[in-house]
């Protein structure tokens, strides 16, 4: 545990110094440093310490931490706006926009009440990550702040300890996890372990203590061993013992119900060097020396891990018998893995800085990071557990890695599927998606991947968009998210102007009536709709602007006594009678399903006779298409059956052909011919010279009774001197 240090502004400000070079930016940070200190004056800690020493330290650490100067000022001035009386105005007048909503995203995390409800805690994560949606710095300087105040905790009473504490395990040590800020991370663990169970962090670590010297002779003797096996070797290198945290020996302990001797990483050893190929090499050069432990290689570097971490880990049998975990990391990597985040917020000295930029690449890197955002804004989850579920699994299960064709390496839960790869991708490709490749076979789209694997996703410009029924395996938020939004937006365009349509003929209704509108009351009116079992006038105005309702009968029943219009008692008969007309307008039945909601695909133009299936189109009912047709071969998953029937009106079905032949002067007459003997009617014809100069492409449209009718023109038109090819448009060749 770090001891509470005496730290004066003049330290910080030196820590500062060591890479905020920018005199302009000292001033603003001195200047930030003098107000703060006048606003708390008066104000003290539990400690019986001025305010303003949290202030240094929490300015002092964000300098450790390298953060930018806009950082280390929001920092200094994080408790302003909460504590003293100072406007949001004046605020924003002295030290502008950007720092000021830093702190007032500070601010409104420490005032979420955290409960111990399972349920309450989800929704205050939520609120902790929208927070981060404004800016992530606002999660760093907190993270700080948080820290010092458990550096600190010992003054506060004991249940005050113990919530904080707790506090402090389930929600900010996570996010210091996931931000990869592991120093951080690690000693807020240990603070917690010492608040939480205090007789358990004293037992381990006086084991930790009993075992130092033998410990540290091993580490010693194994240090000298390799550097030995490295001298010579044209390697740039520093070797460094390191020890545990407490926190994860009792939690490796507990975990893994082992005893203390068992842990195996306690002889620990970290290899740092100056460019990824030496780690590498030094890899080498210790499994030829030692015996690796089988299963124990892990290569972070070629995929890192999702905060950003990367290292070579190796375990092996080192000297004296003795086991010892291994890591080797460039300099680069040792930085990100203690600092995470912060490492990539680094003050870029002589180059302007830019927030912006630096928000976009971490974001870039912390793909999560949106993830979660998106989750948040799109959609509305009423149940606080089911989204802290998937935070959790977004937080911690990510361990499968899978490859583009191109090697792009993707992370992605455990029994992720290719639809949330193809989300990871792009939205877009995963809403066009309609089928997917694995290591070069096709799969179902539900296929769980495997680390290694490489994917590849087919996706097709007709596609409509996803398929519902994704939603019962896909793994990833991302896609979920896309998923829903995607059916909340297209449910939106496709049901208001129904509803407006519902609206308008409700008005007319009424006028037809003489009704007023106004003297209709609420109360009577939802009493009538009830009876037809609806529940709100919105799904009244859809019901009747979709036809699924009749308005007549609604309105008898809401003017039962008033006078009914001659015109009113005529269209009760209405409703049914368009729907005789328009079942057998195509000839086409679909069980349940309202004739009103069928037409005939455009694409492939089935005709009576043809193999056909059904496409469901949310809110548009059934596009009828030949079941061979392109662009629902695919789509299996949507089709329905249907069916032709035989009726007494005489439907004729357009369908489209395509002729190939020699260039010739009298073809198109030709064609025209064989249509008007076949007794079909030609909607249209055109022709067209092929770039070769020597063939025509004719296409025709023509209405014909049933597939018989099309097939017996087909079969003419083939006898036509110089025709090559008849085919129908949308015919697989
Ligand atoms: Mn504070």
């Amino acid at each position: 545990m770090s001891e509470d240090k005496n730290i004066t502004f003049d330290d910080a400000l030196a820590e500062i110094r060591k890479y905020i070079t920018n005199e302009d930016d000292i001033a603003r940070i001195v200047e930030a440093f003098e107000f703060a200190n006048s606003m708390h004056e008066g104000q003290f800690r539990k400690s019986g310490e001025p305010y303003i020493v949290h202030i240094i330290h929490v300015a002092f650490i964000l300098a450790g931490l390298r953060g930018g100067p806009q950082t280390i000022i929001a920092g200094i001035l994080h408790d302003v706006i909460e504590d003293t009386n100072i406007t949001d105005e004046e605020f924003t007048d002295k030290f502008g926009e950007e720092i000021f909503a830093i702190v007032e995203g500070v601010t409104k995390i420490g005032n979420l009440k955290f409960d111990n409800l399972e349920e309450y805690q989800a929704e205050n994560h939520r609120k902790i990550f929208i927070a981060m949606a404004n800016d992530i710095r606002v999660i760093i300087v907190k993270l700080v702040d948080r820290l010092h105040n458990m550096r600190t905790l010992k003054y506060m009473p004991e249940d005050k300890q113990k919530r904080i504490a707790q506090e402090t395990l389930d929600v900010y040590a996570p996010i210091a996890h996931r931000l990869g800020m592991f120093e951080i991370k690690n000693e807020l663990e240990d603070l917690c372990f010492y608040y939480l169970d205090r007789e358990r962090y004293y037992e381990i670590a006086k084991m930790v203590e009993v075992r130092r010297t033998e410990r540290d002779t091993y580490v010693t003797e194994m240090i000298t061993t390799l550097d030995e096996i490295l001298s010579g070797k044209n390697i740039n290198f520093k070797i460094f013992g390191r020890s545990k945290h407490l926190f994860s020996i009792n939690r490796k302990m507990d975990k893994k119900n082992i005893a203390f001797d068992e842990i195996l990483d306690l002889l620990a050893i970290r290899v740092i060097t100056k460019t990824d190929l030496e780690c590498y090499e030094v890899l080498g050069y210790i499994h030829s020396r030692f015996t690796p432990v089988p299963g124990r290689l892990k290569d972070y570097i070629a995929m890192p891990k999702f905060n950003m971490y990367q290292s070579l880990h190796t375990t092996v049998i080192g000297v004296g018998g003795n086991i010892f975990e291994i890591q080797i990391r460039t300099e680069e990597m040792d930085e990100v893995a203690e600092k995470g985040v912060a490492a990539h917020w680094r003050y870029k000295e002589g180059s302007e800085y830019n927030a912006k930029d630096e928000q976009a690449e971490i974001e870039e890197k912390l793909h999560w990071f949106r993830d979660i955002i998106n989750l948040t804004d799109n959609t509305k989850i009423s149940d606080a557990t089911e989204f802290m579920q998937h935070l959790q699994d977004d937080l911690f299960n990510t361990s499968v890695y899978v490859m583009s064709p191109q090697g792009r390496v993707i992370d992605l839960p455990i029994d992720s599927t290719p639809i949330d790869f193809a989300y990871r991708i792009h939205s877009e490709i995963g809403n066009k998606a309609v089928g997917a490749t694995v290591n070069g076979n096709l799969v179902p789209l539900s296929t769980k991947l495997k680390t290694g694997d490489v994917v590849e996703i087919r996706t097709s410009k007709q596609s409509t968009g996803p398929n519902d029924d994704w939603l019962s395996f896909v793994k990833t938020s991302t896609a979920r998210s896309r998923i829903k939004s995607f059916y909340k937006k297209l449910e939106k365009e496709e049901r208001e102007p129904v509803l407006e349509r519902g609206k308008l003929m409700w008005q007319a209704e009424l006028k037809k009536r003489e009704e007023d509108p106004a003297s209709i009351s609420t109360k009577k009116m939802s009493s009538v709709l009830l009876l037809f079992g609806i529940s709100s006038l919105d799904d009244f105005y859809y019901a009747i602007g979709s036809n699924s309702l009749s308005m007549a009968r609604v309105a008898e029943k809401l003017f039962k006594g008033h006078k009914q219009p001659e015109e009113i008692r005529a269209n009760k008969q209405t409703p049914k009678k368009l729907k005789d007309v328009s079942s057998s307008k195509f000839g086409v039945m679909v069980a349940g399903l309202d004739s009103m909601m069928i037409s005939l695909a455009q694409c492939c133009n089935p005709v009576k006779g043809d193999v056909i299936s059904g496409y469901v189109t949310k809110g548009q009912g059934v596009t009828v298409h030949r079941t061979n047709c392109i662009n629902v071969v695919n789509e299996k998953e949507r089709l329905i059956n249907c069916d032709w029937v035989d009726n007494d009106i005489d439907p004729r079905y357009e369908s489209i052909i395509i002729i190939e032949g020699a260039e010739k002067n009298n073809l198109v007459a030709d064609i025209i011919q064989v249509v008007s003997q076949n007794k079909a009617s030609l909607l249209e014809i055109n022709s067209r010279l092929n770039s070769d100069n020597i063939s025509v492409t004719a296409t025709l449209k023509v209405t014909v009774k049933d597939l018989e009718h099309l097939n017996n023109i087909i079969v003419n038109m083939n006898k036509v001197e110089g025709i090559h090819s008849v085919s129908r448009k949308g015919e697989i060749k």
